[in-house]
């Protein structure tokens, strides 16, 4: 078996229609959508400071293009979303979720205490150390809130902060060790991997030795970024130790070998 399911990618530059068209052509057997929900215009009043990728959609125009994509291919195309995880909202956020039949849905922590993860922050060195901490505390949460299937890149900080604390991979093995416990999954990133494969390693090591269910997405904002990384990430799952690939259909967990 091959790594061929990719379960993290964005339809708002292009659509859901061309995203799985590069799927299938690319020889995936599962593609995984997954809009921000940034992009909703029912969620944007509570997430209007965060920035807009493309232009917005209504919830049930992204629910109705990705059966339809998956009915006029036709291919297993699975509806899923990539979900602000920000404590004081989270409530709200989850209320407007729940009219759709989602297959999976992914927690992505993008601000710490209001602060961006992915932009570099006017930071001391030890406030930067204090910034992982405090994010993988968030992350933490978000693998311990019950919403998600998977939780993901999460080492996604390293793209704003190279100043990792001391303890970084307890932190890893923490993270991975709550995500077990509660039977979410910790997702291996194309992008991430591509830009910064160090920690990823370290993030999967961590992964291994916690028997941690992993997802593999590539973040792909265009047809061609679809599956990105997929040769990198099976090598490095190999490497770790790591055989099995979990996927959801309606919410319910599968795992098959690769
Ligand atoms: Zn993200
Ligand atoms: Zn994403």
């Amino acid at each position: 078996m091959t790594l061929d399911t990719d379960f993290h990618s964005h339809v708002s530059y292009t659509s859901a229609m061309q995203m799985a068209q590069s799927a299938r052509t690319k020889g995936l057997r599962v593609l995984g959508l997954s809009e921000h929900i940034t992009q909703m215009s029912e969620s944007r009043p509570l997430l209007e400071h965060l920035p807009l990728e493309g232009p917005i959609m209504t919830f049930p125009a992204y629910v109705e293009a990705v059966l339809a994509a998956a009915q006029a291919i036709p291919f297993d195309v699975r509806l899923g979303m990539e979900v602000e995880f920000i404590p004081e909202k989270n409530e709200r956020i989850q209320a407007l979720l729940q009219p759709y039949n989602w297959d999976f849905l992914i927690g992505s922590v993008h601000e710490v205490d209001g602060l961006s993860i992915e932009v570099k922050q006017d930071l001391t060195r030890e406030e930067c150390e204090d910034f992982w901490l405090r994010y993988f505390q968030a992350l933490r949460q978000a693998v311990n809130s019950g919403y998600f299937s998977l939780v993901s890149h999460p080492v996604r900080m390293r793209a704003s902060n190279p100043h990792l604390p001391a303890t970084f991979d307890h932190e890893l093995e923490y993270l991975a060790a709550e995500a077990t416990r509660n039977n979410v999954a910790l997702e291996i990133n194309g992008s991430d991997l591509l830009s910064y494969p160090d920690v990823v390693r370290r993030l999967a090591r961590a992964c291994a030795a916690q028997h941690t269910p992993i997802s593999v997405g590539s973040d792909a904002h265009y047809p061609a970024e679809v599956a990105q990384a997929h040769q990198q990430s099976a090598a490095l799952l190999h490497e770790v130790g790591i055989q099995s690939i979990r996927i959801w259909k309606q919410g319910v967990a599968e795992e098959y070998s690769f």
